[in-house]
């Protein structure tokens, strides 16, 4: 209840249409009466020497010290001599899962009213390790990495999470007809991990084909478990089966049991600041966390709120198809408490 100790929670607002989307997030959230005290971080106007960006030491000790945290959109400045925010998040904390749930909102008609599947995601490796460079003139090569490492732990958290979450069945993702190695050593570990879960189905799919299966019928699926780029393109695939950008949260999950909520979409330089941004992806990025808390009654209670909302219809963004403001619709999210 409010009366106890509240929990600390790191809060990046991020750019753009963040500081808006999460001031809706605090004014539900404390009309929720969550226990939760946020300390609040900005990305910094200057490099960092200690992150070699622009994000704070101080901000990166707060998430690691609290162990939980929500962030916004951020726009990685250009300019040479500094890492990208988002990089510097996943390496500097360690967060090798990304996990993403694409459920259809009940009153949102898109084409499927049956989406229910999780996409989880390696975020430290692959396709997106960094190591590109040019051979001669006219060729250059990039450097796709697997280790045995990182996918197993990628493999035990989804067939961890499948358990934990009453899920039957996690595919793997893959190209090892034509990546060999690499996929091939991905699978490897995924296969290892699924034999100390008999009581999940494991099932191997291959990325083009999984791609032709979930846009005829999602509900094929129900973990779904790949490497970087896989991930990085099927999760917004699924995001588009149930609506954009603007509905789908996530969740990063890092070494030692840190979770750090993200919306998914960027900072929507087009409507900052004039109050059209549409909260949901960051107020059910917020859901998520209070789950990760066990705050089940409070997660709950805001989930209801804000599915009830839009499906009441009255009150919706403009990229929902309505016309109301952000602080409209936090409001009635609100009321609908
Ligand atoms: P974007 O997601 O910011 O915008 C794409 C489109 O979706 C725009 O038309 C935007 O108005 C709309 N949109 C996005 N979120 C919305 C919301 N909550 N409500 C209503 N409409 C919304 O993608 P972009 O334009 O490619 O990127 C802009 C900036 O964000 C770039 O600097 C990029 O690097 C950064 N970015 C950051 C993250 C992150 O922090 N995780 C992710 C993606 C992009």
């Amino acid at each position: 209840s409010s009366a106890s100790t509240p929990i600390r929670a790191t809060l990046f607002p991020g750019d753009g249409i963040g500081p808006e989307i999460a001031d809706s997030v605090k004014q539900i959230f404390q009309a929720a009466d969550v226990p939760i005290e946020w300390e609040e971080h900005y990305v910094g106007t200057e490099i960092d020497p200690r992150t070699q960006s622009f994000l704070t030491w101080e901000s990166l000790e707060s998430v690691r010290r609290n162990g939980v945290g929500l962030k916004g959109p951020m726009a990685t400045p250009i300019g040479k001599g500094h890492r990208s925010l988002n990089l510097t998040l996943r390496k500097e904390l360690n967060l090798y899962a990304n996990v993403r749930p694409c459920y259809s909102l009940p009153g949102y008609k898109t084409r499927y009213d049956n989406v229910n599947l999780i996409t989880i995601r390696e975020n430290t490796e692959g396709e997106y390790s960094g190591l590109e460079h040019q051979v001669v003139r006219g060729v250059v090569e990039s450097l796709k990495i697997i280790t045995r490492q990182a996918s197993l732990r990628v493999a035990e958290y989804a067939f961890h999470y499948a358990k934990a979450h009453g899920r039957e069945r996690v595919s793997a993702i893959h190209k090892a007809n034509i990546m060999q190695k690499t996929d091939g050593l991905f699978l490897k570990c995924c296969r290892e991990v699924a034999e100390k879960y008999p009581e999940i189905t494991y099932e191997e799919v291959v990325i083009d084909n999984c791609c032709m299966m979930l846009v005829k019928n999602p509900a094929l699926f129900d973990v779904l478990v790949m490497p970087n780029l896989y991930g990085d393109i099927i999760s917004d695939l699924c995001a588009g089966l149930v609506g954009g950008l603007g509905l789908t949260p996530s969740c990063n999950i890092g070494e030692g049991g840190i979770a750090l909520a993200e919306a998914v979409h960027g900072s929507a330089p087009d409507i900052a600041g004039k109050n059209l941004a549409n909260p949901t992806a960051l107020l059910l990025s917020g859901v998520a966390m209070l789950r990760h808390l066990n705050l089940h009654d409070k997660a709950e209670l805001i989930q209801k709120a804000i599915l009830n909302t839009i499906a009441e219809g009255k009150h919706r963004t403009a990229d929902l198809g309505g016309s109301s403001k952000t602080t409209e619709f936090t409001q009635a999210i609100i009321d609908h408490l």
